[in-house]
């Protein structure tokens, strides 16, 4: 085995490696995938192997997170539910395929498929349904039909979806937002984090509310404030879909984590997005005035608008507006506490000296 590539894997968290590539910890006798989101153990304490019995041979257990020792059974569940949708994305015209239902014909939890699929398609379930519909849609399209057959065709319960999906990024539509969330189903994860109570808030199609606070209490009535007419409900993450989600924005406020990687769907102004987009493109350990980002999107003088953009994200750490402080190198203000905006950049500070070093 290439060592150098290897440890490169793991580094990135590279799950493309995941099959053949595994590494062991010697100091907690624990074996990962690459794409495990732990902690990135030192070099020097690194074994790796190319198989589970490998390292198993040598001493090594299996991590309860990435679970390294199930690889090949799981492989064939996604292939599975995959198979699933690709026969059943045509018929579908008001139906749903749930994740549940994925699930059974995978036989594996909606939580596992979930993280799985992810992992090994690189889309989630969700993800991948819809983009298998705008192919079917485009194709469609080509061969002449008119726009409402084809949507019915691609398995669109109505022609609206179509406009949803067509534009690039996903969004609760401004009519909905503006009545409050009405007719939207809301579900929340409360976790505890390093920075206190964290709330996760999802529609089906994405992170709808990302807040810290010092309480679930008051971290609930600001949901119900913004969406006063939605169904809210506050589920487990450990038997939700939502769970992977809320474990990546965990990881990333802990630091381990660049960037969480979950679907947005909040309602915003084009400028909004616009700001929102750039502040993801700041790496990981490093901060832009508020000037900055404004000369980025090509609105110099709008420097007190990006600022506004900034306080009115409405999902911490997803888009990373923590990473956006003044020109004097003070930190400027945070939606949910200076002091935790502080202890976020510390905590990406420390781990890129981690990683570099
Ligand atoms: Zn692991």
């Amino acid at each position: 085995m290439n060592e150098a590539f290897a440890w490169e894997s793991v580094l990135h968290r590279d799950p493309s490696a995941d099959d053949h590539i595994l590494y062991g910890v010697k100091t907690t006798g624990i074996y990962c995938r690459p794409s495990c989101p732990s902690r990135r153990p030192k070099r020097d304490n690194v074994a790796f192997f190319s198989s589970s019995e490998a390292a198993e041979r040598a001493g090594f257990r299996a991590c309860q997170r990435c679970r390294p020792n199930r690889a090949k059974s799981e492989n064939r569940a996604v292939a599975r539910a995959r198979a699933y949708i690709d026969s059943h994305v045509a018929d579908l015209s008001e139906e749903r395929i749930t994740l549940e239902r994925l699930g059974e014909q995978a036989g594996l939890s909606p939580y596992h498929l979930q993280r799985k699929f992810k992992e090994l398609v690189g889309l989630t379930p969700a993800q991948y349904i819809r983009a298998r519909k705008s192919e079917r849609l485009k194709d469609e399209l080509k061969r002449g039909e008119t726009v409402s057959r084809a949507t019915f065709g691609a398995g669109y319960g109505s022609s609206s979806r179509v406009y949803d999906d067509a534009s690039a990024r996903l969004g609760m539509t401004p009519a909905t937002y503006r009545r409050g969330g009405a007719g939207t189903q809301i579900d929340y994860v409360i976790a505890d984090t390093s920075l206190g109570t964290l709330l996760v808030g999802a529609t089906d199609r994405g992170v709808c509310a990302v807040t810290l606070g010092d309480s679930a209490e008051s971290l609930e009535a600001a949901l119900e404030g913004e969406y006063p007419a939605a169904a809210l409900k506050r589920v487990a993450a450990s038997t939700s879909a939502l769970g992977v989600w809320v474990e990546e924005i965990v990881d990333s406020i802990d630091g381990q984590r660049a960037r969480p990687d979950v679907p947005i769907d909040v309602q915003a102004s084009a400028f909004q997005w616009k700001v929102w987009r750039e502040l993801q493109k700041i790496p990981f350990g490093e901060t832009r005035s508020y000037g900055e980002i404004a000369n980025a999107i090509g609105s110099p003088k709008a420097v007190r608008a990006v600022a506004s953009a900034c306080a009115n994200n409405r999902v911490a750490v997803v888009i990373p507006c923590h990473r956006v402080v003044r020109q004097s190198g003070s930190l400027g203000g945070y939606r949910w506490g200076v002091a935790r905006k502080e202890q976020l950049l510390a905590k990406e500070r420390a781990m890129r000296e981690q990683s570099t070093s």
